[in-house]
């Protein structure tokens, strides 16, 4: 295999590549171990086709092309779906003017120091806190969708995702374990945010030192010191996050004006 070039980033931003990047994954490559989409698995798909479509901050050709998906699977009267046809979709095989997206992996700010290292999962979460960031800063986008009016509308797409489609399984029955336990219990866009984001740091705690771990990309309790100063306080003499500088710092980093578009097409 050829050498993968390192890619300059700066860990301050989100890059537009990495989720695009996943989503070509997910669309391409994650689905097609499923040959037909029926019934609760269909529903979870259309739910998170649903979101996507509504609140991805992405490049125009990219939202055409999920909003097409999002009506094509909403129109059709069937109960399953071959997932050739939804390839087709994907591929723009009808070659419907402005949609696109790419069938690259480029990961920029998921890249890893080897192959089997950060990547999709690393960009899988990236796109969920963006969803989750979206969703406070614009709470009607959902309107019409049968998604509307709960706060709790994108971790509960994606915990359903995660447990139907995720190729990690593992990962997928853990995270399941964290979400019976506490998801439930958000009430608020800006509490889900925060949900997540303790949750991640969780699962960065648990994972810290692991195989897993890439040594260039240690798990860290996140966001560092160096991110966010003002995150971090010491309450008599112990570690405390300051939540509400965290979740200013969370809408700030996942806001759609910090997604860099570099190396995208
Ligand atoms: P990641 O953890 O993937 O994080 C990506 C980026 O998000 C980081 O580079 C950082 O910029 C940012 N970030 C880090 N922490 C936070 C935070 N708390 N809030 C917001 N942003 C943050 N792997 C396993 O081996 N076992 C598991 O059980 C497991 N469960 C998973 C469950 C889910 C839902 C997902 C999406 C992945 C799971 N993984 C699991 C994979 C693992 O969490 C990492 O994604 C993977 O090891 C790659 O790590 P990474 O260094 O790229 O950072």
């Amino acid at each position: 295999a050829a050498a993968t070039v390192w890619k300059e980033f700066d860990k301050s931003k989100v890059y537009m590549a990495d989720l695009e990047s996943g989503l070509h994954f997910l669309l391409r490559i994650e689905l097609a171990s499923h040959q037909t989409l029926e019934g609760k698995e269909l529903e979870t798909f259309k739910d998170f086709v649903t979101v996507i479509a509504k609140l991805f901050p992405g490049q125009q050709p990219v939202v055409k092309l999920l909003e097409t998906l999002l009506e094509w699977l909403v129109s059709l009267p069937l109960d399953r779906i071959p997932y050739d046809a939804i390839l087709d979709l994907v591929n723009n095989k009808m070659r419907i003017s402005g949609m696109y997206l790419t069938n690259k992996l480029e990961w920029v700010g998921c890249q890893g120091s080897q192959p089997a290292l950060r990547r999709y999962p690393c960009s899988l979460w990236t796109l969920f806190h963006t969803l989750t960031v979206q969703a406070a800063e614009r709470p009607d986008a959902l309107a019409n969708t049968g998604l509307e009016e709960n706060a709790q509308a994108v971790l509960q797409t994606m915990r359903r995702y995660i447990g139907s489609f995720f190729g990690c399984q593992e990962c997928g029955r853990h995270f399941e374990e964290m979400a019976k336990e506490s998801m439930d219990q958000v009430t608020t866009h800006n509490e889900a945010v925060l949900w997540l984001w303790r949750k991640h740091n969780t699962v960065n705690n648990r994972l810290a030192g692991a195989l897993s771990e890439d040594p260039q990309f240690p798990k860290t309790q996140w966001p560092t010191p160096d991110l966010c100063p003002a995150c971090h306080e010491e309450v008599e003499g112990l570690h405390a996050w300051n939540e509400k500088e965290v979740l200013a710092f969370l809408k700030r980093h996942y806001g759609a004006s910090n997604i860099s578009p570099k190396y995208t097409a």
